[in-house]
């Protein structure tokens, strides 16, 4: 009994098995499809300086518009990373972003914030390309800022510094995203030329009320300026976070309290 059981068990696991594998194959050819057939969009999420209130970025977040509905990031950029689609994907997002960016006539510049997947970090020839991007779209380098997770930086460190010195060669601001919950060593943070530091949004929540939350923000904010570089805090929902943040010299701010990502059309006046 045991045995027949155990085989059953088997053939049942190897059956959700094989049902993922198709799974996945589904999702990795719509993944495609939506690439040619420009199923992908971007929506903005602005970045404010904490000193003044006023938006001086936007962050670009990818969506799929899928059948009238749009499907967050998190459910198909963990595939298209492991299938490598993320690099035409991420391509058409720094593209689309840079666009639209450049095609704005407010008084005040903004930057325009892109996220770049590990997979595109490694990626040879990736600083030309952005350069080739730039040239295309006519946007200023000093415009564009590239967010880098942590996990892209400490798989080869030398590498990493080689790149990122030549992106900020172009004029790009740098920073880490969803700092503090990867394992950069202090050491290699000293090492890179980055600029901008952004909270993981885990920490951000537990502001007013979690201790542990609150004195890793706080070294993160103390870290960061005696480095040089500026801090921003991504997540923030309520008021008493932001007062947290305030009181505690953090210089932006991203979050739903603020701004929600919204289409390039609610904020960019057009050209
Ligand atoms: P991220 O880069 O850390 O982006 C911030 C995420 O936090 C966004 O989720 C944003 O909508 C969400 N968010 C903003 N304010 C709040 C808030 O107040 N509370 C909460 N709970 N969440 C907030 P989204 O757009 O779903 O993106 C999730 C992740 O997907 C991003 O995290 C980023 O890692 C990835 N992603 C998004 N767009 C791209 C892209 O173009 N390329 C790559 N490689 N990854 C992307
Ligand atoms: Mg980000
Ligand atoms: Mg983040
Ligand atoms: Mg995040």
């Amino acid at each position: 009994l045991a045995k027949t059981s155990g085989r059953s068990t088997f053939r049942f696991h190897n059956e959700a098995l094989t049902l993922r594998a198709q799974q996945r194959f589904a999702l990795e050819t719509s993944l495609r499809r939506a690439l040619e057939h420009e199923e992908f969009v971007v929506h903005y999420q602005a970045q404010i300086r904490v000193s003044d209130g006023r938006p001086v970025g936007y962050e670009a977040l990818l969506r799929w518009r899928r059948n009238e509905r749009l499907v967050a990031p998190d459910v198909f950029v963990p595939l298209a990373e492991e299938t490598g689609l993320i690099v035409p994907i991420g391509e058409h997002v720094l593209r689309t972003a840079c666009r639209e960016a450049a095609a704005q006539r407010s008084a005040e510049p903004f930057t325009i914030a892109v996220n770049l997947s590990p997979c595109q970090f490694r990626q040879r020839r990736l600083v030309e390309r952005i350069a080739a991007i730039l040239e295309e779209t006519g946007l200023d380098g000093h415009r564009l800022e590239l967010e880098i997770t942590e996990s892209a930086i400490t798989a080869s460190a030398d590498d990493a510094v080689r790149t990122l010195s030549a992106l900020k060669a172009l004029g790009i601001t740098l920073s880490i995203d969803d700092f503090g919950i990867g394992c950069s060593s202090l050491a290699s943070l000293k090492r890179l030329p980055i600029d901008k530091l952004k909270i993981d949004r885990s920490f951000v929540a537990g502001l007013g009320h979690a201790r542990d939350d609150q004195e890793i923000t706080l070294a993160i904010i103390s870290m960061g300026h005696n480095l040089g570089l500026q801090v921003l805090a991504e997540g923030v929902e309520t008021s008493e976070q932001l007062m947290f943040l305030r009181k505690h010299g953090c210089d932006l701010v991203q979050g739903f309290l603020l701004a929600a990502p919204s289409p390039v059309a609610e904020f960019i006046p057009s050209a």
